[in-house]
């Protein structure tokens, strides 16, 4: 610690244990495996990481790296009290090159921060966890992290151009350069998203920007079954017109958010979607109303929303929907698996069989257009026999997921919660490369350790 201190200065590291136990947490919501650092570093620039890694690597002394803690698999947690975190707080700099619409940005710079200020200069950062609000630049690199707009825009990969990191011994690799095209050698930049934190200290990124899309409309559709939903999801993706946004609710969602903050959606459907398309004024509106015509001709009933408010009133409740399951019940897991999207007709009813044979209360919502589910099961958290059969249902939500050549997280990552079924999804000649990847970063096992692979 003294050697911490004296390379980056008193102010840039915390002994103090309510800081220390304040920076043990982020947002997964179920009991994880948890320790008070040693100390919490705030570093305020690229020369910072590197010492603190130079100094981390001759102590033996575990690094977790921090964005905002928005995390839902534990990724930010220190698990070993000789560690330290490393939060990114302070580095929020950033640069946006209009001309080339890229962006050299730091780790700690709040995602919507950076989105308002791109679009009022007409350029468009389209990633869009809901957490955008809080969570980092960083942490959503590191997560790969998506949102509703990623069905037609990509995940948080397809904007990294480049990334500068700080990797084994306080080593510097800088990857990637603000060109849209470069094939020379592994990609790196690609690998180094999603690797949440294992591989080492993102200390720069090389965003893509791209025009902000001048106009959006958003449709409801309500469904009296969940077969259906599935049949419209494929209709309209194969309709020609491509959403921005194709957001599922089941009836146990809308229910859970029309009691938390109503905005009048009917709580006598089986389930409903909220479609959005984007881009010229004119073309949204043929668009709409196009993909409303399509449902409709399947019984579906349809409603356009007629202003801009109205619209934002349906997303902020889709928005709402965490804290809106909050209320439902003291204990959630909240899985968010992936299914091709030709499969999800018959996943759907499958998901709710799950639920019916534990007897638990399950609500699932999510990003349906690319086939990316949010899974929840509800239980009492003092009750331990319940939360046992959540527990189950959940290997069981997984093994549906891979059994449908579908992947166990869309959007959340692996952390530790999720450690066990990446070996399922991987199997073990993948596991194993996932694990010779990670020793070449980072052969100490220092960085997040215990984290997505287990050495
Ligand atoms: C209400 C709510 C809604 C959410 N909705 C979504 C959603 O729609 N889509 C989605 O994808 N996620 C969602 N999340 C999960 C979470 O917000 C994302 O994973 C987000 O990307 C985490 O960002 P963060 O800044 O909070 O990072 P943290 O949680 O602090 O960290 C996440 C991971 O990044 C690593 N990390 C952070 N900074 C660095 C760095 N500089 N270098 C190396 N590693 C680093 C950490 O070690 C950790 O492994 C949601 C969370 C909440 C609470």
């Amino acid at each position: 610690m003294d050697k911490l201190i004296d390379a980056l200065g008193k102010g840039k590291v915390s002994t103090s244990l309510a800081e220390r136990k304040l920076y043990s947490y982020d947002a997964t919501p179920i009991p994880i495996e948890r320790e008070v650092p040693g100390a919490v570093v705030f570093p305020e620039k690229h020369e910072d990481v590197v010492k603190l890694v130079e100094v981390c690597y001759e102590e033996n002394i575990p690094i977790f790296p921090r964005g905002a803690g928005s995390g839902l698999t534990g990724g930010a947690v220190p698990t070993d009290r000789k560690g330290v975190v490393v939060s990114f707080e302070r580095m929020t700099h950033f640069s946006v090159d209009v001309d080339n619409a890229t962006a050299e940005v730091e780790p700690g710079v709040v995602t919507y921060d950076f989105q308002r200020y791109v679009e009022k200069l007409g350029l468009f950062y389209p990633p869009d966890p809901s957490s955008f609000k809080y969570s980092t630049i960083g942490g959503n690199i590191a997560e790969n992290a998506g949102g509703p707009r990623c069905l037609k825009y990509g995940v948080t990969r397809e904007y990294v151009l480049g990334i500068e990191a700080v990797i084994k011994e306080g080593k510097v690799i800088r990857t990637g350069n603000p060109i849209l095209k470069d094939v020379a050698g592994y990609d790196i930049t690609k690998l180094f998203v999603g690797s949440e934190g294992t591989l080492g200290l993102l200390t720069r990124a090389t965003l893509k920007l791209i025009p902000k899309p001048p106009a959006r409309a958003t449709a409801l559709a309500l469904f009296d079954s969940l077969e259906d939903v599935g049949k419209a999801v494929t209709k309209i993706m194969t309709s020609g017109i491509f959403p921005s946004a194709l957001e599922f609710m089941d009836r146990d969602a809308i229910r859970a958010v029309e009691e938390y903050k109503p905005v009048g959606l009917p709580k006598d459907v089986e389930a409903l979607l909220l479609i959005e398309v984007d881009g010229p004024q004119s073309a949204v509106k043929e668009q709409v109303n196009q993909v409303g015509s399509l449902l409709e001709s399947m019984g579906v009933r349809v409603r356009l929303a007629p202003s801009e408010e109205e619209a934002s009133k349906l997303w902020t409740a889709r928005k709402n929907l965490g804290p809106a399951l909050g209320n439902l019940r003291t204990g959630k897991i909240n899985e968010d698996i992936v299914f091709p999207r030709t499969y999800l007709a018959q996943a759907l009813p499958k998901l709710r069989e799950i639920a019916r044979k534990y007897d638990l209360l399950m609500v699932i919502f999510g990003h349906i257009g690319d086939g990316n589910l949010h899974v929840n099961f509800l239980y009492d958290k003092a009750n331990r026999e319940e939360e046992e059969r959540a527990e189950k249902a959940v290997d069981e939500v997984f093994e549906l997921a891979l059994s449908y050549h579908g992947s166990i997280t869309g959007e959340h990552g692996v952390g530790l919660t999720k450690k066990k079924f990446l070996k399922w999804q991987f199997g073990d000649t993948g596991y194993e490369l996932l694990k010779g990847i990670k020793l070449i970063f980072d052969p100490k096992n220092l960085f997040n350790p215990g984290k997505m692979v287990e050495l």
